[in-house]
């Protein structure tokens, strides 16, 4: 028999539906796929070659539990330059991915039945870590008619004695929308008075377009970053996905028992990994590629808003960051049964590949992701399209 934490285990549906188009073009078959989470662009050179650097050097021994010292010192000045929080190296953990760092959060805090602040939809991967780790996940359910922001009052109105966390996703992984500052800092204040701890997931604040206001968390005042846990990762930022670099900022006293965790779970990253990542913080070319990055992808937004508005009976709300788009098509759903359904549909009549909103926590939606050229975000909307003259 297997344990009952396992019970609630699912494997990670974007990470499925990856495997699943790539086994579909490797048969030959044209599919366009809209599932990716990560950028289409390779990691800069520069990056490369400080890790082929490290190995070469013989740095390839077991790293130390929190991360390099070089690294968790220049995550230390990049807190400090960009987002104006002042951590010392002491209070960061390097993590195996965000999504590490995410989990063993969740593992040091919750005890059985405690409840975690969801606001949704919500990037899937929290769902489960939550449940594995004994929490109860409680969904605050944002709308689509106030852009997916989420408000002071929403949170009040779920929070409950048994209240431990709350995870504040912005930019949002699968809106693309940004919370808006004044209502964070009124949550934050809110999670100070009612002893809630903050997790602060800002994986996506390099890819943020028009300058629309950003600011971490932890950065509104030294109370507020005392219960705050800041996740952040090298993945989409640099396009490190597969190198698996991420961190934790929080204070010491929990830093340290983060540090614990990893030191028995996974050691850390692996350590020319952490070199290559170490580069991305201090090269100045980083600044340039998140740049060019950001321009390519605000491009995409636009032309995929445009494209997704001309189809008729579908909603949409303007990512203002990330590479995501969640628009509304319940109306063509509801047709075939659910969104789970709708995607099959697409899938094999469109050859294009989405996930239903469902898997996000909101049902009647999809999850489009634009980290493909502009040409093939252009065709595959026109196959969705002709896909549902059978459907009207
Ligand atoms: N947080 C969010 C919101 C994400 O969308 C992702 C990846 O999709 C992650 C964290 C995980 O990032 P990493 O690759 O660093 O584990």
């Amino acid at each position: 028999m297997l344990s009952e934490r396992i019970s609630s285990l699912k494997p990670s549906p974007t990470i499925a539906l990856t495997s699943k188009v790539r086994e579909m073009k490797s048969k030959g078959v044209d599919v366009i796929g809209f599932g990716a989470g990560e950028p289409d662009i390779d990691t800069p050179e520069f990056i490369k070659e400080a890790c082929y650097k490290a190995m070469k050097e013989g740095k390839t021994k077991y790293p130390p539990a929190g991360g390099i010292p070089e690294l968790r010192e220049a995550i230390s000045e990049k807190l400090k330059k960009i987002n104006n929080i002042e951590y010392k190296p002491s209070e960061i953990v390097v993590t195996v991915g965000a999504k590490l760092g995410l989990f063993l959060i969740f593992f040091a805090l919750l005890d059985k039945g405690d409840e975690v602040l969801l606001p949704t939809p919500y990037w899937v991967t929290y769902e489960d870590q939550i449940k594995l780790c004994g929490g109860v996940p409680v969904y605050i359910r944002l709308s689509p008619k106030n852009n997916f922001k989420l408000t002071y009052e929403d949170v009040k109105k779920h929070i409950t004695k048994r209240t431990k966390i709350i995870v504040i996703n912005s930019p949002v992984n699968p809106t693309g929308v940004v919370f808006e500052e004044e209502e964070l800092r009124k949550i934050a204040q809110l999670c100070v008075d009612r002893n809630i701890f903050i997790i602060s997931d800002e994986c996506y604040e390099s890819l943020i377009y028009d300058n629309v206001n950003f600011k971490s968390v932890a950065s509104f005042s030294e109370e507020i970053k005392k219960i705050t846990f800041t996740v952040n990762s090298f993945s989409k930022t640099f396009s490190m996905t597969g190198w698996r670099v991420g961190y934790v900022a929080c204070p010491e006293n929990y830093a340290r028992i983060i540090s614990g965790l990893n030191s028995q779970f996974v050691s850390n990253t692996s350590t020319f990994a952490q070199y290559g990542a170490l580069e991305a913080l201090i090269n100045p070319e980083s600044e340039t590629f998140i740049k060019e990055v950001r321009v390519l992808f605000k491009k995409r937004r636009d032309v995929i808003v445009e494209a997704l508005k001309s189809i008729e009976k579908v909603e949409v709300v303007k990512p203002e960051a990330t590479f995501f788009i969640f628009p509304n098509f319940s109306y063509y759903t509801e047709k075939v049964g659910n969104d789970v359904k709708f995607s099959d549909y697409l899938l094999e009549k469109a050859l294009v590949a989405v996930l239903p909103g469902s898997v996000f926590g909101m049902e009647g939606f999809l999850r489009m992701s634009f980290a493909l050229d502009i040409e093939h975000i252009e065709r595959g909307i026109e196959r969705i399209k002709l896909s549902l003259e059978d459907l009207t």
